[in-house]
């Protein structure tokens, strides 16, 4: 039986004031919940605050990116190791943010989900498709290539206890949500995909989606049977808006 996972990407937004500020009210609104993971991943510099302020709450800390190194000459990299130390668990990779702007491959991106896993982390791997790839049809092709690279690099047994999350670029920080009948039909391809290779694993999988979640569309995209969740950017920086997005799921 899959749960949801609801978890927020916070990006490059905060200061030590609003990690602890939004911590407090996430863990007001969000104490009793039950049936729903939930997950923030605040900026790298804050997650020793934000996983002190976490202490005894449900609330699990995330971080929003590792290297693939394990040690030694990298400047500015963090390691899996390291996220590890500090008490991080969902390390999200692939975001589409990281493949444009810091040309991150797919082979890349299937490297950090193998070093993860190694570490004992929990890779949220994001994938999804353009505006002029979703015009040209191509969804389904461009999400398979990315999932591809872990299939064939690691097999599908390396989706045990991994997170997926679905997020159309031309939906993240748009506004423009995928409707939920969209976002459906690509999580059941998603999923249809990976059964190909293993059944159970591809049944177990979380496949979150990501892409101008809100307290307003959370609920009808949760109804759907493939949606298992949300990744959540703009906002997830607004306790009540995030805890309605969490109460939904
Ligand atoms: C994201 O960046 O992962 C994201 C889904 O952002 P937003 O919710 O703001 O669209």
């Amino acid at each position: 039986m899959r749960h949801p996972l609801v978890m927020g990407n916070w990006k490059l937004n905060g200061n030590k004031k609003m990690v602890s500020d939004l911590i407090d009210g996430l863990r007001k609104e969000l104490n009793a919940v039950q049936g729903c993971g939930v997950a923030i991943a605040p900026p790298v510099m804050y997650l020793d605050q934000a996983q002190q302020a976490l202490a005894d709450s449900q609330i699990v800390l995330g971080a929003q990116n590792v290297d693939v190194n394990l040690s030694g000459a990298f400047t500015g990299e963090v390691s899996a190791e390291m996220l590890k130390d500090i008490g991080a668990r969902y390390i999200i990779i692939g975001h589409s943010e990281r493949r444009t702007y810091h040309k991150e491959s797919d082979e890349f991106i299937a490297k950090k989900f193998a070093v993860l896993k190694e570490a004992g982390l929990i890779p949220v791997l994001c994938i999804g498709e353009t505006e002029a790839e979703n015009e040209a049809g191509k969804t389904e092709e461009v999400c398979a290539r990315q999932i591809d690279a872990v299939l064939e690099s690691q097999g599908a047994a390396a989706f045990n206890g991994a997170v997926i999350a679905y997020e159309p670029i031309w939906a993240i920080g748009t506004g423009k949500s995928a409707t939920s009948a969209q976002a459906q039909a690509v999580h059941k391809f998603i999923r249809e995909h990976i059964a190909k290779k293993d059944a159970k694993v591809a049944e177990q999988v979380i496949i979150q989606y990501g892409g101008s979640v809100n307290d307003k569309n959370a609920a009808e995209l949760f109804a759907q049977p493939d949606i298992d969740g949300a990744l959540v950017g703009g906002a997830s920086l607004k306790a009540d808006a995030f805890a309605v997005i969490v109460k939904a799921a």
